[in-house]
């Protein structure tokens, strides 16, 4: 059974064993100049926490056990937003981001208002602006629990807004980030490993949340990933993005988050299928 917390620590075990050292994002982005050209071994550890904060919490416990810091984009939606839960994670020493999703939640907002009608220049204008608006809001809400410094977008996979074009317009450094890993890491340089859909790095269902890079691993269960780095045959630098909400603590709530991800994954599938085209 793979995507357990068991398999998990395996994962952590594994590249604390080779010599990884832990960075959070912010550590990253700080570091960046410094460490990306050298010699050291390092991975980058990111949380994209969608749904289910709160094994975004039984996560954070166990790499704080092991002495491990990880950066938790959290989405501020009603589901995600736990201020709670979001202190203690802090309180364990991890960094907290913020998962942005502002263009596809406004553009679902303001759908067939006024702006919508012939004045579609108008309309493209009034909704990146509210984009922003709510990004900054959000982005403060987010700031009464922690000093954000980074976000990470989030995928929105059945939106045609891509949330990253936020930043075609405007310029999150305006709004003291100082990183979003699609903009600020080189991935020729990283490799980009991601459970996005619980399956690694599958770019058919995954639509927005994949990298242009020169590597060529296929990881089709997490002991793919230990084996690699077992045999040292993996890069010596490494962002894993690891989304809790696909990971099991039992059986029961294992076939929970299949059953889940099987309905969903149809669903994005066929979206895909018929927006691709
Ligand atoms: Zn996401």
């Amino acid at each position: 059974m793979d995507f357990t917390i068991k398999t998990y620590k395996s994962l952590l075990q594994i590249l604390m064993e080779k010599k990884y050292l832990f960075l959070s994002f912010q550590e990253y982005i700080q570091k960046k100049y410094s460490i990306q050209n050298s010699n050291l071994s390092f991975v980058i550890l990111r949380h994209d926490v969608d749904r289910l904060p709160q094994n975004a919490l039984r996560m954070a416990q166990l790499e704080a056990q092991m002495n491990i810091k990880s950066t938790y984009f959290f989405r501020v939606i009603n589901k995600t937003f736990k201020p709670n839960i979001i202190k203690k994670i802090a309180e364990l020493g991890h960094e907290i981001g913020y998962h942005y999703e502002n263009l596809s939640t406004v553009s679902k907002q303001i759908k067939n208002k006024k702006y919508k009608t012939n004045h579609n220049n108008k309309y493209i204008n009034k909704l990146f602006e509210y984009a922003l608006e709510d990004f900054k809001m959000k982005l403060k809400e987010l700031r009464k629990f922690y000093p954000v410094k980074t976000i990470s977008m989030h995928g929105s996979p059945l939106s045609k807004y891509d949330n990253r074009d936020l930043w075609k317009k405007y310029d999150y450094k305006n709004e003291e980030i100082i990183g979003e890993p699609y903009f600020d890491v080189d991935f020729n340089n990283i490799l980009y490993i991601t459970d996005a859909s619980r399956e690694w790095n599958n770019e058919n269902i995954n639509k927005r949340d994949k990298v242009n890079n020169k590597f060529k691993f296929t990881f089709n269960h997490t002991n793919d990933i230990i084996l690699g780095l077992r045999k040292n045959i993996l890069p010596d630098k490494i962002m894993i993005n690891i989304h809790p909400e696909f990971w099991a603590n039992n059986t029961v709530e294992w076939y929970r988050i299949f059953l889940y991800r099987k309905i969903r994954n149809t669903i994005k599938k066929i979206f895909l299928k018929y927006t691709n085209n």
